[in-house]
């Protein structure tokens, strides 16, 4: 095999792979076959840089950057729907049908995904573009970010028409949502809403080797186009699966309104059942030529109906409200209720959010309040039942206090939330931060777990994350549950944190805002805590992906005495506040074998450093172009002449974020 079909091969299986795991949800191979394949293309792609093809499965890792997304025109228009709620609402609309076309009517029935639409276009069975839905007209073209969704195909099988739309919803399943939001937890950031906005805000993020990190699905359910080979919308369902698509098995051809309505009423129960979020079923005239007679409204499908389900709701009594205290100081207010059953949970809690909510409902303890579970995860409560509430009960009065400390809460301009300033001396923020810095994703201390953490604090054992390493066997085990072994590991645990590297550690020191990846970031920028610890606001800003938010968070933290100290402690007692001179060293073979020739000027590397990165990564820098460079990684103003020698020889030209990523 030469190298194209070796290459074609492979993305041939790579696909049918993608497609048994992420359509068909059946794997056939292992992740970590899987993985290697991938590799072996990548580094195939990356000899032979003439094979390119823009939808290779490679590309699904992302790395494309969309500064400004481009508004583009939809070939058709996305129509909204309109909304019923009831059955006699249905059989109004059955009826205006009726009148309008000749024949027997049926109907599709297919459930009303919540998330952010999207039309797909697809020509010569391959993806061209991914259009956000809009104002319907109109909408952002997202395309490198939507080929970073698995369950979307780029190249197509079967027999499909040469040109057509597909539209669909783009949608975070409940697990993969609720595993991102333990992540913000742990960053100290505010874990998101709800999945439906979490779904369209990715849609638009920049980076996306971003978007390829959140566990995004698509779910399609109408094919537009000319001269279609389908002649009902149940049938262009079916062939949208044979093309490669994920089109949801919920769907039904019903031959009357009763048969729809059993739709609707078997699927109002079971929809909790589902991996994703639904709000409704949508109706659809099945017949395309009945659907062409009837047409449209100034906003909306004739043919077509959302029939919504009622968000489930209860009311029960608010017992009391009590307020948590997180590990970055916020407070949230909790409200603890009378057990009640919701959608098949029981619920015994619900957030409060903050301050503002409380007033704005005029939420008091003893009230009865009626809770909600709609689209957000968290049951919420969204008024209270004035007919029962005690007459001689008062305003709540927001706690002024730390509930855990006594110190007064503060609240910054322009923020929701009351916080704890007393960040050394109150205890959960104490705690939180220790746990967070013993984390398995931070310094990953084994023989240490949370409960312990809060133990040592209690018990006046240590008052911070450095106090954790002057630890001693005779200190820990008096304490609760601990004997010689246990303590011993512990200690053992600590110790072998030291060899943990510096970007974990700077991600354990729990700097608000600063998350797995942005510690990432910033420790192979800056390379040493105190290169960071000496960054202004302006020069953090100017790292890549780091916003203003992170860049003060990060300032402010280093404007702290007290974390100073701490930090210089855990210098001396041996931690890695560094890239260590072996990793600097430990230089990597990515780039072997290919030359490079480096013309322009650069934004985010200066040209040398980056012939230093070509370098470290195993690469070769020649300063003219001949038959034996690989690539020309392009700046600002590269030189005309360069460009066209390039051309001629067919030397692959890169970008400096190409080269980033290539490297990354
Ligand atoms: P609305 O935004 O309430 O007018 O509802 C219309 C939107 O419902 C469409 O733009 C789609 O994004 C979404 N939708 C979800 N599931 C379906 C479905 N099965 N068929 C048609 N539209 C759907
Ligand atoms: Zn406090």
């Amino acid at each position: 095999m030469n190298i194209e079909q070796q290459i074609t091969t492979l993305r041939n299986e790579l696909r049918e792979h993608n497609y048994n795991y992420y359509v068909l949800d059946n794997p056939t191979i292992s992740d970590f076959e899987f993985d290697q394949k991938l590799k072996q293309l990548q580094e195939l792609e990356k000899a032979h840089p003439e094979f390119y093809d823009a939808n290779s499965p490679t590309l699904r890792v992302g790395g494309e950057i969309t500064k400004n997304f481009e508004t583009v025109p939809h070939t058709y228009r996305m129509y909204s729907l309109d909304n019923s709620y009831s059955k006699e609402d249905l059989e109004d609309w059955e009826k205006r049908i009726e009148k309008a076309v000749d024949g027997k009517v049926e109907f599709t029935c297919e459930l009303k995904y919540d998330g952010a639409s999207i039309s797909l276009t697809y020509e010569n069975g391959k993806l061209k573009k991914a259009i956000t839905r809009g104002d319907g007209f109109q909408g952002d073209d997202v395309t490198a970010n939507v080929k970073t969704i698995r369950s979307i195909p780029l190249q197509l099988k079967g027999d499909y028409p040469p040109l057509f739309d597909i539209r669909g919803e783009i949608v975070l399943p409940f697990e993969g949502f609720a595993k991102m939001n333990a992540e913000r937890v742990e960053a100290g950031e505010e874990p998101y809403r709800n999945p439906r906005n979490t779904a369209s805000g990715s849609l638009k993020l920049q980076d996306s080797a971003e978007v390829a990190k959140r566990p995004l699905d698509c779910l399609l359910y109408s094919i537009v186009g000319e001269k279609l080979p389908i002649k009902t919308q149940f049938e262009s369902l079916e062939k949208a699966r044979q093309w490669g698509f994920k089109v949801p098995e919920a769907a039904k051809l019903a031959k009357n309104l009763d048969e729809v309505l059993e739709f609707v009423n078997y699927w109002d129960v079971h929809r909790h059942e589902l991996p994703y979020e639904t709000d409704g079923v949508v109706v659809k005239v099945n017949n395309l030529q009945q659907q062409e007679e009837l047409g449209y409204t100034a906003k909306s499908p004739r043919w077509a109906m959302a029939y919504k389900f009622k968000a489930e709701q209860v009311s029960t009594v608010l017992n009391q409200i009590t307020y948590q205290v997180g590990r970055t100081g916020a407070i949230t207010p909790v409200a603890n209720l009378e057990p009640v059953e919701l959608a098949g949970t029981i619920v015994k809690r619900a957030s409060l959010h903050n301050a503002d909510q409380i007033a704005k409902l005029d939420i008091r303890e003893g009230d009865t309040v009626f809770v909600e579970k709609g689209g957000e995860i968290i049951p919420k409560i969204i008024g209270v039942d004035f007919t029962q509430r005690d007459p001689s009960s008062g305003p709540t009065e927001y706690i002024t206090e730390c509930p855990e400390c006594g110190t007064t809460l503060v609240r910054n301009d322009g923020e929701a939330q009351h916080y704890c300033p007393n960040t050394e001396g109150c205890p959960p923020q104490i705690i939180g931060r220790v746990q967070h810095f013993i984390s398995r994703k931070a310094m990953d201390i084994e023989g240490l777990g949370g409960e312990t953490v809060a133990l040592l604090v209690n018990n006046g054992l240590i008052n911070n994350y450095a106090d954790l390493y002057l630890l001693k066997e005779e200190q820990i085990i008096p304490l609760e549950r601990m004997a010689q072994k246990s303590a011993e590991n512990m200690i053992k645990g600590i110790e072998a944190s030291k060899e943990i590297p510096f970007e974990r550690v700077l991600f354990a020191l729990g700097i608000r805002y600063v998350g797995e990846t942005v510690a990432k970031k910033l420790a192979k920028h800056y390379k040493t805590i105190d290169a960071l610890r000496n960054a202004s606001e302006e020069e953090l800003t100017t790292v890549d992906e780091i916003g203003e938010r992170i860049a003060q968070s990060v300032v402010s933290f280093f404007a702290s005495e007290e974390n100073i100290a701490i930090i210089e402690r855990l210098k001396s007692y041996g931690v890695q506040l560094e890239i260590s001179a072996e990793k600097l060293a430990n230089q990597t073979d990515t780039l072997k074998g290919n030359t490079f020739v480096v013309s322009g000027v650069f934004t985010k590397v200066s040209r040398d450093e980056l012939k230093k990165l070509i370098e470290d990564n195993g690469g070769k820098v020649s300063s003219s172009i001949s038959s034996k460079t690989n690539y020309v990684v392009a700046g600002d103003n590269m030189g005309p002449s360069k460009k066209t020698k390039a051309e001629s020889l067919g030397v692959a030209i890169i970008s400096e974020d190409d080269f980033l990523q290539m490297i990354s």
